[in-house]
């Protein structure tokens, strides 16, 4: 298989969950901000709930970070009571979308198709997906981790095209999201590499190699240089740890 040779910009984001206030959110995005200064080689995103998507937008409008959501609806508007549509992100210059996180698909019965809808109406309006895909504890016991990753990558972006360009995967293994316990680098850059391979025969050699794989999983200041140093590695998705402004911080140093 022919290696592509392409710059990968490493992305590291932090997926703040149902975490923090309002006023909370500004003091850790303001935290955030004074500690990155003018930034280095990463791109640095934050993910706060909604309700905090504005304030920590116009904190955040003037210096590199980007702003992400967590989830969105894939129609423009409608009667789907309790939902927010892409538009309504763009309105407040969010530049990235978590797509299909384990928990979305685990507690709210996030779907393949569902993932698939989101991530062609987030991609049309000119935003980025983050696509989360991974494998259970009980799957990778079974040796079904491929099978998984290729169900969940293949019918959740299939029909996309070269608009994937745009799009991130965050490879996150279910057993290591908020346990502490983190993929190891062979296990991770295994299944980085596996998936670089589908995409590549989804979108092509050139497409594949450079669209950013994040690793997501108990990802913290002590390990995130071993991770982020492994080839198909491009980053971090980032819970537990982008809590803290000192944690974060110190994650996305990592990522050069
Ligand atoms: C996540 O929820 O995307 C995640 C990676 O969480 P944590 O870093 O806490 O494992």
């Amino acid at each position: 298989m022919q290696e592509c040779s392409v710059e990968r910009r490493p992305i590291v984001a932090g997926n703040w969950k149902m975490h923090r206030t309002l006023g909370e959110a500004v003091e850790l995005a303001g935290a955030v901000r004074r500690g990155l200064g003018e930034g280095g080689s990463a791109e640095v995103v934050l993910c706060p709930p909604f309700t905090a998507l504005k304030a920590v937008g116009d904190l955040v409008r003037d210096c590199p970070i980007r702003l992400g959501a967590q989830n969105v609806h894939q129609e423009r508007e409608g009667a789907f009571t309790g939902e927010v549509s892409v538009p309504m992100l763009r309105d407040l210059a969010c530049r990235y979308v978590i797509l299909g996180h384990s928990e979305r698909r685990t507690l709210f019965g996030e779907t393949n198709e569902g993932v698939r809808g989101k991530t062609r109406a987030v991609l049309d309006a000119g935003l980025r997906p983050i696509v989360c895909v991974g494998e259970t504890l009980e799957e990778r016991e079974t040796n079904r981790t491929e099978e998984v990753l290729r169900t969940q990558l293949t019918e959740g972006l299939r029909g996309i095209g070269e608009a994937l360009k745009e799009a991130v995967v965050a490879y996150e293994p279910v057993w290591a999201i908020g346990t502490g316990r983190t993929a190891s680098p062979d296990q991770a850059q295994e299944a980085h590499a596996f998936l670089r391979g589908l995409l590549r025969e989804m979108v092509g050699d050139e497409i594949a190699g450079s669209i950013r794989i994040q690793y997501g999983g108990s990802v913290k200041p002590a390990n995130a240089a071993e991770l982020f140093a492994l080839p198909d590695v491009d980053g971090g998705l980032i819970g537990g740890a982008s809590l803290s402004a000192e944690s974060f911080l110190a994650i996305v140093a990592a990522a050069g």
